[in-house]
This record gives structure tokens, C-alpha cells and sequence, in this order.
């Protein structure tokens, strides 16, 4: 199994109000460099292309993006989203992790996990928003259709913000399944059940102060057999650990054997329609301990 990353990633400084901070990914990295984790493929996370970027962004907003590089302090782009000298290069090699991993996995097959920030989900297709200013996964999924061919790629996304902007891009295109679990009322306040798309996208709110049974009484009865009928052949996930109990930024109950399981079933499903192909990506998740030990749950069933 493949790890992408990039020091660069390190280098998108939001500043010291926010919680998406360089702090999160040196916590990630620090749990996979355990004894068990030695066996992982480390690569170093190439950018992304323009051309990749076009195929989910407009160019107004790549180049509002790649534009915005000051000298010192930062520039906020909205309530939650600022960019730091170092933030369009870390953005780049976020989605280009992505693109990388999808080559990889449909040439020589296995899984892969991109241990990036920041985070894409938010994103739309015109917009940066919530942290996120590149949607990688979007980008990877646009990247299987247009270079690989694909015909059925499913994202399954766990964060407990709803990937509005992962919707936004892929709510006409149906060669894309997209299912996610989030807490609602949540910010960005989408993820309503009847968002449906063209019929390929699937929306599942939790409640506050939903846990375990509940998520895995949801994944297990309405979306993974979504997933299953499907038939993906290659899986994506926005990896998001922030429905931890422990995370400040919402009122889900999961632990990180919580990601184990759910990581077990998608690795199932990818197992019985895509050859195994995986392709995991960091979101959120901004308790630093919950963080690491829910991500080193989810590469370690991803591994198995
Ligand atoms: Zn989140």
C-alpha cells in the first residue's frame, strides 16, 4: 500500500485561530511511523496540473488560487478559509497526491492513502470554502473518468461536514457515485436527503450526539448497499475523522475502532467490484490524539 505526502503540505499556515493547522498533519504522520506501518510505500506527492484542476475548478478559480501567494501574513478567502504564503503549493501537491494515487492503484493495483492538507471536500466548483481550496478527491475522480476511462467510480466520504462542494461538482454526473454520512445541523448546512442529483448522490445525516450504533446501523442498512449495487471499480474516500467524539468542531460519538469497521467495508466492496482500488484522502479531523489513532485505524484495515 501506497502513502503520498509532501512536506509542502506542512507549509499552509492558516494561522494560529484555526483549527486546520500543519499541527493535524504532523500528528498523521507521526502515527504512521509506527513499526506497523513500515511496510507502506512513501511517495513523495507530485502537483497537480492545471489540466487536472480544469476538469472540477473553473479557471477563475484556479488562478484566484495560484494568484493569491503573499509575502508574509496571510489572505482570507472567507470565514474559514485563509491562505498563508506556502497555502497554493501545498494545495497543488493535496490534489496531486490524489491524481498520483489514482494512476497508481489502476497501473499496478492495491490502495493508497494521501496524507495531505488541506482538505478538499468543501470545495465547489467555483469556490473555495471551509478550509479547502482545490477538491482533491473531485480532482482524483474527474482524473479516473478522463484518463483511466472509468465508467463507475463511488466516493464515499465519512467527515461529519457534508462534502457539499464534492457534491456540487459531480450532482449531474452520473459515471459518479457520491455518499456521505455527516451531522446535520452542521456547517455547510447541505446534505439533505432529497439532494439526491441524478440519482448519484446519496445523503445520510446523523443527528448530534449520534455514535457508533447509529452510523453503523446507517452505513450497514442504507449505503453500503448503495455502494454494492454500484459496482464501483475504483473507490474513493474523504477520509474525515472529525465525527470522533473527542473532536471540537461537532456532536458525533465515533471512536477510532468506528473507522476500522467502516474502512473494513468499503476495503470489502473494493475488494468485490474494483480489483481492491482505493484511493483514501485526508479531510478533516482537528482533535490532534483522535486524529492519529483513527487515522492509523484506517490504514491499518486498509492494509489488511
Ligand atoms: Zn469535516
Amino acid at each position: 500500500m501506497r502513502l503520498y505526502t509532501h512536506a509542502s503540505c506542512l507549509q499552509h499556515e492558516p494561522g494560529p485561530d484555526q483549527p486546520e493547522s500543519p499541527a493535524r498533519l504532523r500528528a498523521v504522520l507521526q502515527a504512521l511511523d509506527h513499526d506497523r506501518f513500515a511496510t507502506l510505500d512513501r511517495i513523495e506527492a507530485p502537483r497537480a496540473t492545471r489540466e487536472h484542476l480544469l476538469r472540477v475548478h473553473t479557471p477563475a478559480h484556479v488562478d484566484r488560487i495560484l494568484a493569491t501567494v503573499p509575502d508574509s501574513g496571510t489572505v482570507r478567502l472567507d470565514e474559514d478559509t485563509v491562505m498563508s504564503h506556502g497555502s497554493a503549493e501545498a494545495a497543488l501537491r493535496a490534489a496531486g497526491a490524489a491524481v498520483a494515487a489514482v494512476d497508481a492503484v489502476m497501473g499496478q493495483g492495491g490502495k493508497a492513502f494521501c496524507a495531505v492538507r488541506p482538505p478538499g471536500h468543501h470545495a465547489t466548483h467555483d469556490k473555495a470554502m471551509g478550509f479547502c481550496l482545490f477538491n482533491n478527491v473531485a480532482v482524483a475522480a474527474a482524473h479516473a473518468i478522463a484518463e483511466h476511462g472509468l465508467k463507475r467510480v463511488a466516493i464515499a466520504d465519512f467527515d461529519v461536514h457534508h462534502g457539499n462542494g464534492t457534491q456540487d461538482i459531480f450532482a449531474r454526473e452520473s459515471r459518479v457515485l457520491f455518499i456521505s454520512s455527516h451531522q446535520m445541523p452542521l456547517y455547510p448546512d447541505s446534505g439533505r436527503e432529497d439532494e439526491r442529483g441524478v440519482g448519484n448522490i446519496v445523503n445520510a445525516p446523523l443527528s448530534p450526539g449520534d455514535g457508533s450504533y447509529e452510523f453503523r446501523e446507517l452505513w450497514d442498512g442504507a449505503l453500503l448497499p448503495r455502494l454494492h449495487a454500484f459496482k464501483p471499480q475504483l473507490l474513493l474516500v474523504s477520509a474525515g475523522f472529525d465525527a470522533h467524539r473527542n473532536d471540537p468542531l461537532a456532536d458525533l460519538r465515533l471512536g477510532s475502532e468506528d473507522y476500522a469497521w467502516i474502512t473494513e467495508r468499503l476495503r470489502d466492496i473494493a475488494e468485490a467490484h474494483a480489483h481492491g482500488r482505493v484511493v483514501s484522502t485526508l479531510e478533516g479531523g482537528y482533535n490532534l490524539l483522535a486524529l492519529a489513532t483513527s487515522v492509523a485505524a484506517h490504514v491499518s484495515a486498509l492494509m489488511d
